[in-house]
């Protein structure tokens, strides 16, 4: 049986993107349609944000307590823990299925309809869905393509088996004795952090001169340097050739910088190798839109040069993280309500949630040079910090990046257990244009972490109080 509906607004995708785009314009009155294949939340919440960061947050524990079980910690002792794997993967998958049931609770607030199906465009405002027992027919008046990203591979390589990428890693019902993972972004890095923390014996394979290029040196280094301590071992420069599987495991070639190629054995391989816009299977070569590399091509309003044809999130490019893509969605319904709106944010926080965390914000030094700015910068420590002290955490640093001229702060770094938690203040501090004196003028609550960054704003002031 085939249904033909109408509507004001036509959202695919349920990620962070499409979900929050589709409870925007509901909010605004509009007739809203969401259509999702799989489960409400996306990536993110379903095989990305969420999972790993509660998976993380379970292995730190049990990593604490493993270190309790050899000597001391801060004069406790404790037996040495045990892990339960399958009941780890049912309280992390509670987390996942109670957010699940507040975004499906939220859209049925707002009233929106969501369809549960796989889209496929016949023209640029009609898809058909696929349901078990009927087929559907939607056109409308605006369409939101927010069909997110897939995981790459590498070419040539069949993901099955012992090779998984991301999603598998995270479903995963034993803990493998060993785990090979290629790709020292910050998803590989995460997964590795949280199996090496949890028993697996973890080695990481990176193409690049160093891990997360993304960030700089001064933010990656205490990374690098946590795992060497945890005994996991990096090599870059290194291209993976070929991986084989047998009933014993996998086996990897790896050609290194120069030349020389070595084969390593592990039971699992991940493939942790970057994503890419998910642009197949939904009938985009219909819909006469452009594309941008491997991106959908948008505006600054993120509308198509299709009009009415919109797109968010991880298919428009860079950075793919679940934060832009809500900040897109809530702008594309605005717009479509009638509002004058674009996408110009001045920063977008970046952070890796390994240990420590990392939160860059803003531009680089180098950045910043190449654009020709003068800039000064304060610095302050987590060696002197008495919160990050009393937490008895690794050492870090904030680090503000200011223009000369008016002070007006450009960028924060900062490296350190739990900095994740300030990625939101220093991304204001920059969008609200805030001088160095404004930061070290706001009375920061004793001990936080949060000091640091008054006192690193101090020190770019030249009047340091805690540091010299
Ligand atoms: C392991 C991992 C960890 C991550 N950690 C973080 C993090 O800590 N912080 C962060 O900001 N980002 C993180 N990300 C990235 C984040 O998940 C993505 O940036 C975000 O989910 C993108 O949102 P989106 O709405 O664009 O698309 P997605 O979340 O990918 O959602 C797209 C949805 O569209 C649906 N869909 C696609 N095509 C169709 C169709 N034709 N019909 C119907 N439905 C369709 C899919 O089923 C999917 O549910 C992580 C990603 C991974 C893999």
């Amino acid at each position: 049986m085939t249904n033909d509906i109408s509507c004001k607004v036509l959202v695919v995708g349920g990620g962070p993107g499409g979900y929050v785009a589709a409870l925007r314009a509901a909010q605004h009155g509009l007739d809203v349609v969401l259509v999702e294949a799989a489960e409400l939340g996306g990536t993110c919440l379903n095989r990305g944000c969420i999972p790993s960061k509660a998976l993380l947050n379970a292995a730190a524990r049990f990593s604490e307590m493993l270190e309790c079980a050899g000597a001391p910690v801060m004069g406790m002792r404790c037996e040495a823990p045990t892990l339960d794997m399958p009941e780890l993967m049912l309280w992390k998958s509670g987390i996942v299925a109670k957010l699940n049931k507040g975004v499906e609770s939220l859209l049925s607030a707002r009233g929106v309809r969501v369809i549960r199906g796989w889209a496929t465009f016949s023209n640029a405002k009609t898809c058909r869905v696929k349901m078990t027992d009927e087929e559907i027919s939607i056109t409308a008046e605006n369409v939101v393509l927010a069909t997110g990203s897939v995981a790459a591979s590498l070419p040539g390589i069949d993901i099955s088996g012992n090779i998984l990428t991301s999603s598998e890693a995270l479903e995963l019902a034993d803990v493998p004795p060993s785990l090979l993972v290629i790709g020292g972004g910050y998803i590989g890095l995460e997964l590795s952090t949280v199996f090496s923390r949890i028993g697996s014996r973890v080695s990481i394979i990176e193409a690049a001169e160093r891990i997360l290029p993304q960030f700089s040196s001064n933010l990656s280094k205490p990374v690098m340097d946590w795992f060497e301590v945890q005994g996991v071992p990096i090599e870059l420069q290194c291209r993976v050739e070929e991986i084989s599987q047998s009933a014993e495991g996998c086996e990897v070639s790896v050609r290194a910088a120069n030349g020389e190629v070595t084969v390593h054995k592990a039971d699992k391989v991940l493939i942790a190798a970057g994503r890419r816009p998910n642009t197949d299977g939904w009938g985009l070569e219909n819909m006469g839109l452009d594309f941008s590399g491997p991106f959908l091509a948008v505006n600054q309003q993120c509308e198509t040069p299709m009009k009415g044809v919109w797109a968010i999130g991880d298919l428009v490019g860079e950075p793919m993280l679940a934060h832009k893509a809500t900040a897109q969605g809530e702008m594309v319904a605005d717009i479509i309500a009638g509002q004058r709106r674009k996408f110009d944010p001045i920063a977008i926080p970046s952070v890796c949630f390994t240990e420590p965390e990392i939160v860059s914000v803003g531009l680089s030094l180098a950045d910043a040079e190449s654009e020709g700015l003068e800039i000064v910068t304060g610095r302050f420590s987590f060696a002197a910090n008495g919160r990050s002290l009393s937490m008895g955490k690794s050492p870090g640093f904030v680090e503000v990046l200011a223009r000369k001229s008016d002070e007006v702060i450009v960028g924060v770094h900062a490296v350190g257990s739990h900095i994740s938690e300030l990625a939101g203040e220093f991304a204001l501090a920059i969008e609200m244009q805030a001088r160095l004196g404004d930061i070290s003028a706001t009375i920061h609550a004793h001990p936080t972490l949060g000091e640091s960054f008054l006192e690193a704003s101090l020190q770019g002031l030249g009047i340091p109080l805690h540091s010299v």
